[in-house]
């Protein structure tokens, strides 16, 4: 497959890997949060781990939209779906996240709530364009990549006068809360881990360039090497983060140069402002209240903008007390610490959100990692014997 292939050869990976393990001191220990959610699944697919030596760690860091996404937003989302005149559109993974008390979009469907899975923004803007007598309402989620074409789908309901076109807007931002991983009173209160650099997000990237983590990279000290999603971009970064904090270097550097630049998509990035604005405050699972951590729609689309128009409420609500999502999401234990995984919490019966997107940590390690830790487990074995 050409321009993936070259991006997935396992010899110079390896080869790689033996470069970070020259260079990684043994007297010291490397620990990297990969913010983003589909490099948490790029490790886990390729096993990128396992080429790393013993003192250079990966943490999984709160980079799947669907697992930031705090309870009560999703108990808002079902109150507002049970409504009669609502048509409530939402993505596929949305629909299986639990809510309160065992709920979920999918529960409320089956219970007779008007919910329609879709693809695309736009698939929601046909539904408000072909059914004029109901409420459609696009529940929308996501980081800087996922912001663009709610924008644009808002434009273009504007411009086709849908009066019955409205957005549930839960669009996060990732340098605030990079920003409150380490700096936070309520993180460190909840727990922290140490980390000396970040993997920077790929698609995220694409759209709001480089330039953003210059300031927490220069206030915190931290390195960030922004990568792509193919094992050979990770396992990169991994070896510029090995250099730079050998080096006492803490910069911004960029090894998805094909496809991210330092200011980047500043189109999409004006057609965001246009609608909308920052939140003060706003809820993430496991971080607590991220300061202008989130967008909400500027007041002159007051008309399209669901929270207000359908006065909805945002109940406050507590994780399952048994699922260890929120220390997951700060990267302070990993899946196999939580005693759900694998037994009452997997892919199809997933008792937090981690386990529902296949970025998630949890569903990431289930699908691939606990083969290879078993497989592990197995060599120690032999060898034991
Ligand atoms: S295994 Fe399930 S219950 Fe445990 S942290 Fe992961 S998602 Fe939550």
């Amino acid at each position: 497959m050409k321009y993936i292939d070259e991006y997935r050869d396992g010899r110079l990976a390896k080869d790689i890997a033996r470069q970070i393990a020259a260079l990684a001191d043994p007297g010291r220990s490397y620990h990297f949060m990969e913010f983003c959610g589909g490099h948490t699944h790029a490790i886990s697919r390729y096993g990128l781990e396992d080429l790393l030596p013993a003192n250079v760690r990966m943490i999984h860091g709160p980079g799947c939209p669907v697992c930031v996404l705090p309870i009560g937003r999703i108990d808002a989302a079902i109150a507002l779906a049970m409504r009669p005149e609502i048509t409530l559109c939402t993505y596929g993974d949305l629909m299986r996240v639990p809510g309160s008390n065992g709920s979920s979009l999918l529960k409320a469907k089956a219970a007779g709530a008007d919910i329609r899975m879709v693809y695309s923004t736009l698939d929601a803007l046909r539904i408000a364009e072909a059914e004029l007598e109901r409420e459609v309402v696009f529940f929308a989620i996501g980081f800087e990549t996922t912001t663009p074409p709610t924008a644009l789908a808002l434009k273009a309901a504007i411009a086709k006068g849908l009066g019955n076109f409205s957005i549930f807007c839960n669009h996060v931002l990732t340098p605030a809360a990079i920003q409150n991983i380490l700096e936070s009173p309520d993180v460190r209160k909840l727990g922290t881990i140490k980390i000396d650099g970040f993997v920077g997000p790929a698609h995220v990237s694409t759209v709001i360039g480089t330039e953003p983590y210059e300031f927490f990279a220069g206030e915190f000290q931290k390195p960030v090497v922004v990568a792509g999603f193919e094992p050979l971009d990770v396992i990169q970064a991994i070896l510029m983060l090995v250099r730079q904090v050998n080096d006492g270097r803490h910069e911004v550097e960029n090894q998805y140069i094909r496809a991210v630049t330092a200011l980047g998509n500043e189109k999409a990035q004006a057609e965001v402002a246009n609608f909308f604005e920052l939140r003060e405050s706003f809820e993430w699972r496991g971080l607590g209240e991220v300061p202008y951590g989130a967008l909400r729609l500027r007041p002159q689309y007051v008309a399209y903008d669901a929270e207000k128009r359908f006065s909805m409420v945002t109940p406050a609500a507590k994780d399952n007390p048994a699922c260890a999502c929120g220390a997951i999401l700060r990267g302070v234990r990993r899946p196999t610490d939580c005693k759900l995984f694998g037994t009452v919490c997997t892919p199809d019966t997933p008792m937090g959100s981690c386990m529902v997107s296949s970025e998630g940590a949890c569903a990431a390690h289930w699908t691939y990692g606990r083969f290879r830790e078993r497989a592990r487990q197995v060599d120690v074995g032999r060898a034991v014997a």
